[in-house]
């Protein structure tokens, strides 16, 4: 069950790794994202907007050049025949002609006429007719050659321009469609308007509950960005980017808006699907865009929100997407572009962050990560008393009640049965909310939640609680085990029911033997309990052994700490290449000696469970009341923890 998340600042794996592992960024970075990897340029800067601009700018024109074109020339035309031209010219209709190559025109009425005055023009296709010149001097009418220059514009238009601007549109109207919500590649302008500076949203800290760790690390963020100087006059490095990381729901957008409403500085936020174009380096001009505005002006805060639409790792993705690993390169780039004393910080949202490209999260990019938990029962209630205020709430209303029946649940869910009872009560015919309505509200949501497998029933909820216990205690009575810091059956991450987390005293890169049996009892001590109280065992431990496992075959073949191989190797890793394990470690033994060490194992693994099983059952006065605090509270801090045990 502790799976993921359990001892997570586990220091095992010892000196060599953290370095390694830099060597290995580094090197993805040199392939996508170092400053020498060429971008492609986008053809044109759609972004910038002028494109827009002179697009609309030729439409007007060309609609008032048809105008004045129309209203000076002919209002009525008409095509006759050669000889009814002819006929009109003798009878004196006709007073001017304009002689063209490929039509005569007779205008009829005076030339001097106002413009604007309705004027009849005649026009025709000439034939080859010597007496045509003659009969015009005789009857003493103006004759021109037609104006060339005239002609050729008004064709230029119908030739060129007008189809042109109707394959404009057309385009424009395809792509807009092809783009789905309005972010289509022909919406040069829509970026910009993204670029919203949200300082007055009147979203602040108080609108978030029960995400104090990370509602604290934000305020340190804000208190920054309002007196950058206490922190860089000492020599403080300011984080550049932070990440929020958390289940969907959980308030990261929320939290985002109340740093920018606190702050009280521009706030530029966009989500990662905006940057994602169907057209390569739209979305890395895009990310240029942003940080150009950013930096102009700094201090600011540019949010980035579901990160992991560009973020994806570069590696896991098959079939490589340029526009997106582009658009993430220039980030890349654009991130190491600015110091820390700029005053740009980035904050990130994501709720999938395993899926996240290792170098977004190395230092200098979004080097602090921030978990944003789903709330337990205190900061359930808190969640609900905030959005419980705008709603009538009947006398009988008890949230504490309502926090206490929906364990799993997220802000986002908890918002959502406020607003779902406030619906209910009106269906009802009611003017206020009463606690029915919201304990319905809480079923019909419950249904969503348990298909979508986000809520764990109550008996598991309960083995896993008397696992957690039972590491934080074996660990409690641990000598040298590293203090428990919080334990929670709050759901965390993908495949972790609840954890313990451990925060070692100081870095380590050594550790003794006995140390190193003791990480094994605290791995063993969630299954021990489990079968203490329920007399079986369940999967959910499966990590812990596997954990416990390793930390007893390198005891022995490793560090040679054995009894029949003392200060002996037996296996050697086999080269690694930049930090990754090959994962082959040849053996360089006999079965003989195979077989002694999985006896070894099996020995050593049996007797640190023997001796956890014994503890457990001498402590069980305290494993229970833990355990029943953890059922009840879903989360215990280091403080309460030490209290119990009476350490
Ligand atoms: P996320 O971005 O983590 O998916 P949101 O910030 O969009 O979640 O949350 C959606 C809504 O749920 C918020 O607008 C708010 O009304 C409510 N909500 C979520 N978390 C909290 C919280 N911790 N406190 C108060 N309201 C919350
Ligand atoms: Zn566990
Ligand atoms: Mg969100």
């Amino acid at each position: 069950m502790a799976s993921d998340e359990d001892f997570k600042n586990d220091n095992i794996n010892m000196a060599g790794d953290k370095k390694d592992k830099g060597c290995w960024d580094e090197d993805c970075d040199k392939k996508g994202g170092g400053p020498d990897h060429k971008h492609q340029e986008p053809l044109f800067n759609f972004n910038k907007g002028q494109f827009k601009f002179s697009i609309w700018y030729f439409v007007a024109a060309l609609i008032i050049i048809m105008l004045i074109n129309s209203f000076f020339t002919s209002n009525t035309s008409e095509t006759v025949s050669f000889s009814s031209f002819k006929d009109l010219i003798s009878n004196g209709t006709i007073t001017e002609v304009q002689i063209g190559k490929d039509y005569y025109t007779g205008t009829a009425g005076s030339t001097g006429s106002i413009p604007g005055s309705q004027i009849q023009v005649y026009r025709t296709i000439p034939v080859d007719d010597p007496s045509f010149i003659p009969l015009l001097d005789s009857k003493g009418i103006k004759y021109s050659a037609a104006s060339q220059r005239g002609n050729s514009l008004i064709s230029m238009l119908l030739g060129w321009i007008i189809p042109f601007a109707l394959i404009m549109v057309v385009w424009r109207f395809m792509f807009n469609k092809m783009g789905g919500s309005g972010a289509g590649v022909m919406s040069f302008g829509k970026n910009n308007a993204q670029l919203v500076a949200e300082g007055d949203t009147g979203t602040t800290f108080d609108d978030v509950a029960g995400a104090d760790e990370a509602k604290e690390e934000l305020v340190e963020v804000v208190d920054f960005l309002k007196t950058p100087r206490k922190y860089l006059d000492i020599g403080g490095k300011i984080p550049k980017g932070v990440l929020l990381v958390g289940s969907p729901g959980t308030g990261k957008t929320l939290l985002a808006r109340a740093v920018a409403g606190s702050a009280g500085v521009p706030f530029f936020r966009l989500s990662g699907a905006d940057f994602v174009e169907m057209f390569v380096g739209v979305g890395a001009a895009r990310v240029r865009d942003l940080f150009k505005q950013a930096r102009e002006k700094a201090p600011c805060i540019v949010f980035i929100d579901e990160l992991d639409a560009i973020g994806k790792s570069r590696l896991n993705v098959a079939a490589g997407n340029d526009e997106r690993e582009q658009t993430l390169n220039q980030l890349l780039v654009e991130m190491d572009g600015f110091s820390a004393k700029s005053g740009v910080i980035i904050l990130g949202a994501t709720n999938r962050p395993e899926v996240l490209d290792a170098a977004l999260l190395r230092p200098g990019r979004f080097d602090r990560q921030v978990v944003v938990d789903k709330p337990d029962l205190a900061g359930r209630e808190a969640i609900l008393r905030i959005h419980a205020t705008d709603v009538k709430m009947g006398g009988d209303v008890n949230l504490t009640e309502i926090a206490k029946s929906t364990p799993g649940f997220v802000g986002a869910d908890l918002a959502n049965i406020i607003n779902e009872g406030a619906l209910l009560a009106v269906r009802a015919g009611r003017s206020e909310v009463l606690q029915e309505d919201l304990m319905e509200a809480i079923e019909k949501t419950m249904a969503g939640l348990q298909k979508r497998n986000r809520l764990i029933n109550k008996k598991e909820r309960k083995i896993v609680a008397y696992h957690e216990t039972g590491h934080a205690l074996t660990a409690a009575f641990t000598d040298g085990a590293d203090p428990v810091q919080k334990i929670s059956i709050i759901p965390r991450g993908i495949g972790a029911l609840g954890y313990t987390l451990q925060t070692p005293t100081e870095d380590r890169f050594l550790m003794t033997k006995q140390e190193l049996l003791g990480k094994i009892d605290v791995l063993l001590g969630g299954r021990a309990a489990e079968e203490i109280i329920f007399n079986e065992v369940s999967t959910g431990a499966s990590n812990d052994i596997t954990r416990a496992t390793d930390i007893a075959r390198s005891l022995i073949t490793e560090y040679g700490m054995s009894d029949k191989f003392e200060n002996m190797v037996l296996t050697k890793r086999s080269a690694t290449f930049l930090g990754q394990e090959s994962g082959m470690s040849q053996r360089e033994y006999s079965e003989t000696t195979q077989q002694y060490v999985d006896e070894e194992v099996a020995k050593i693994i049996s007797g640190r469970y023997e001796q956890v099983v014994k503890l457990l059952k001498e402590k069980s006065a305290i494993l229970e009341s833990i355990t029943a605090k953890l059922l009840e509270k879903e989360t215990i801090t280091s403080d309460e923890f030490t209290q119990m045990v009476g350490a």
